[in-house]
């Protein structure tokens, strides 16, 4: 087995080189957005340089290669995630968008008085707000999995929520805040044998851990580029090709017709009927690079390597008088959160970054999340595949420092 050559991945992330008040980077912000390789930087760049034009309508030489390396990036989405067709990756604006999508296209139309949508307590504010406004849109309610003090689901509670009333479940694969990796294969097969479709917000999953959705059977799979080493403003939501064909188009506009006519208007096929208007081509084609970028290195070598700073750290933070871990699931994927005894998470925050270290400290989009666990807000630091066990090192060395400057 090749060693995993961190080094030489480092390399490829010119940011990486980066001091931040004359010390060097140490970037544990990758929940909240992803680094970019000289891959996908130089994918965009020559893009623009080279083959830039608007895509899917020229016949001119530009538009067409435009057009292929944006159809590419669709391929490589596919295959990337096991779906079954290319038409069955619609590109959106993010995960956020996605949801949204199916919350208006799939879910509005079906929902009324008394139906529920189910959700859990570890949402992303992004999986929580689109379907309260579906609900107030249709009467339905929205239901809550209750998750445990180790930030786990309380599974016999899905169980007992899963009814009759429940015409879809929504639920993260990997929680943002608490790193908890959920059963949602376990979720999709109790769900299915009561012919409930299910959504999964892979946001925080696609980076660290292999994704099939036809093993996992999703119905409904979503993520963001920018989160996978990709652009900002590009996502993908993946759905089976059953669903996608009865849904009604989310958004009109050029791209997503056949035919118009003020008498009547027919929809394209999948995947365009769901992309109104000039895509994100810039964003889609460099999606594709940090997707052929991922499988060059190996989602599996990437995640046996994450795996081993997320043991790594955990233990060095849990060494750290004062310091709480919040979420200590069995299975967690790439983040640990945690608060100080001593110091708001803000301030934290703060002090790490005049030690060079990138840590988010927030709420970070999931309020019920703070709530649940009586803090008002977390630090929290985040893995990529580039990070090192050095960097933890110096991570828990500027914790240690924050601690003294505040006793
Ligand atoms: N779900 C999860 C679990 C996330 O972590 C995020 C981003 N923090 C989102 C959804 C939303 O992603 P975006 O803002 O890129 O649409």
């Amino acid at each position: 087995v090749a060693q995993y050559d961190v080094v030489s991945i480092r390399n490829d992330f010119p940011i990486l080189e980066r001091e931040i008040f004359g010390k060097p980077l140490v970037y544990l912000d990758n929940a909240a957005s992803t680094q970019h390789p000289v891959q996908v930087i130089n994918a965009v760049k020559d893009l623009y340089e080279n083959n830039y034009s608007n895509v899917h309508r020229g016949v001119h030489t530009l538009s067409q290669e435009s057009t292929n390396l944006y159809d590419g990036a669709r391929v490589a989405v596919r295959g990337f995630i096991n779906a079954a067709c290319v038409h069955e990756v619609i590109f959106t604006r993010g995960a956020t968008e996605s949801i949204n999508l199916v919350a208006q296209s799939y879910a509005r139309p079906r929902l009324q008085k008394g139906d529920e949508i189910l959700i859990t307590h570890m949402e992303h504010h992004s999986n929580i707000v689109p379907w309260q406004m579906v609900c107030e849109q249709t009467g339905a309610e929205l239901k809550v999995v209750p998750i445990s003090d180790k930030g786990e689901l309380e599974m016999d509670r899905f169980a007992e929520l899963l009814t009759e009333k429940t015409k879809l479940v929504s639920v993260v694969h990997v929680s943002n805040a608490l790193g908890t990796v959920n059963p949602v294969k376990q979720i999709i097969d109790a769900a299915h044998a009561v012919g409930v479709p299910v959504l999964v917000d892979g946001a925080q999953a696609v980076p660290h851990i292999p994704v099939d959705v036809k093993a996992l059977d999703a119905d409904f799979y979503v993520f963001s580029g920018h989160k996978i080493y990709g652009p900002t403003g590009v996502g993908v939501l993946y759905g089976k090709e059953r669903l996608l064909s009865e849904m009604p188009p989310y958004q009109g506009g050029g791209d997503m017709i056949l035919s118009v006519s003020f008498e009547k208007t027919t929809y394209n096929q999948l995947p365009y009927k769901f992309e109104a208007g000039t895509p994100n081509i810039a964003g889609v084609v460099g999606l594709g690079a940090a997707i052929h970028y991922v499988q060059k290195i190996g989602l599996p070598a990437i995640a046996a390597h994450e795996h081993g700073l997320l043991e790594y750290a955990t233990h060095k933070l849990e060494e750290i008088d004062g310091l709480r871990i919040i979420g200590k699931a069995g299975q967690k994927a790439g983040l640990i959160s945690f608060v100080l005894d001593a110091v708001h998470p803000h301030d934290i925050g703060t002090m790490l970054d005049g030690e060079g270290v990138a840590v988010r400290a927030g709420h970070h989009c999931a309020q019920p999340v703070m709530e649940r666990y009586g803090v008002p807000a977390t630090a929290r630091a985040s893995f990529a595949m580039y990070n090192t066990f050095h960097e933890i090192d110096m991570l828990a060395e500027a914790i240690q420092k924050t601690i003294q400057m505040f006793e």
